[in-house]
């Protein structure tokens, strides 16, 4: 078994930790948060008082942390040149694909192998090792990084050449995010002309419009299998999540000259409800009570530039 380093014990970081641990991997673990460190200790892992102690003598460090520029700060100042070169270095935070890259190209050349592997899946997938890890880097840095993937995913996919983990992740989570807003007009519509909710799903999932943000992951509570719809909006994968996600594939998409008009729509629905009208914590398929207008405010809020989304057709 292995002494794996795991910086980054927050929402997901700490259920992934705690799968390593059950493997029967020593996981020596730190977080600037001392609420974190304290459950991680509860699970196992060895708390250390640094990222750099955790670092020494890790034959795998595994970071998962918010952006890009925590990533940069913790491989710059606390990974690359304190743990031993013939560490594999696995970043799973979802970030920019350019300082993903970047990070990796440093790591090789201060003689690491490093990959970006973000995932897909939340809370839940990460307490019970079921998710889907997407990852870029060199065939052999994919093949050293697989074993430890596999015990917090239940699919490791290599994407391709580093940074190609991020490109695939927001790609995606691109396509989420319109296909949610889309699932949440629809039914809204279908709602104001007249048709049953749960007919409309039955005939929908079975022909040309059936899309996962509907037959799985259905935004209006009681029709489909249960969903965050259910639980009022809550748990699941946060708004401000899917915010994040968006600017990050706009920013890419600017960096390769790509036209991703629904991309770009889908970043103005979700800026509207996750920051305008504080609905960033919750689920992202909780847009659709800004679409249909029953969205209350919390109070405080700053009142959104722009017309109800709904108001003209
Ligand atoms: P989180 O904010 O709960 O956890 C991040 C942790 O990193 C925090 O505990 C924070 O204290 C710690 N941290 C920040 N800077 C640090 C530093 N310099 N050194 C040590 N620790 C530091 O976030 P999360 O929900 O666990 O998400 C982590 C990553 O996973 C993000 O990139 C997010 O976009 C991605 N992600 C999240 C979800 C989800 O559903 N939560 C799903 C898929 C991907």
């Amino acid at each position: 078994m292995a002494r794996v380093a795991f910086i980054g014990l927050g929402n997901m970081g700490g259920g992934m930790a705690a799968n390593l641990v059950k493997a029967g991997h020593e996981v020596r673990a730190f977080d600037l948060s001392e609420p974190a460190l304290e459950k991680a200790k509860a699970n196992g892992c060895l708390t250390t008082g640094s990222a750099s102690q955790a670092v020494q003598d890790a034959e795998a460090v595994i970071t998962m942390l918010p952006a890009g520029k925590h990533v940069r700060e913790v491989f710059e100042s606390n990974v690359i040149g304190q743990a031993p070169t013939n560490a594999i270095l696995i970043d799973c935070s979802t970030i920019d694909v350019a300082t993903a890259r970047e990070e990796i190209e440093k790591a090789a050349a201060a003689g690491y192998e490093m990959v970006d592997a973000p995932v897909s899946g939340g809370i839940a997938a990460a307490d019970a090792g079921t998710l889907t890890f997407m990852v870029g880097g060199t065939d052999e840095a994919f093949e050293r990084a697989r074993p430890y993937l596999e015990i917090m995913g239940k699919a490791v996919i290599h994407a391709g050449a580093p940074g190609s983990g991020q490109a695939a992740k927001i790609c995606n989570n691109m396509l989420l995010g319109a296909s949610m807003a889309a699932t949440c007009e629809t039914f809204v519509m279908a709602r104001k002309l007249g048709l049953d909710l749960q007919t409309f799903f039955d005939i929908s999932s079975k022909a040309s419009g059936q899309c996962w943000s509907m037959t799985t992951y259905c935004p209006v509570p009681g029709v489909g299998p249960e969903t965050p719809a259910d639980r009022n909006y809550e748990g699941g994968f946060a708004a401000a999540l899917m915010l994040k996600d968006l600017r990050l594939a706009m920013e890419a998409a600017q960096s390769v000259d790509a036209y991703t008009p629904m991309g770009a729509e889908a970043e103005t629905l979700y800026a509207r409800f996750a920051e305008s009208l504080g609905g960033g914590g919750k689920d992202f398929s909780g847009i659709i009570k800004m679409i249909d207008d029953s969205w209350v405010a919390p109070e405080g809020t700053t009142p959104p530039p722009l017309p109800p989304v709904g108001a003209k057709l």
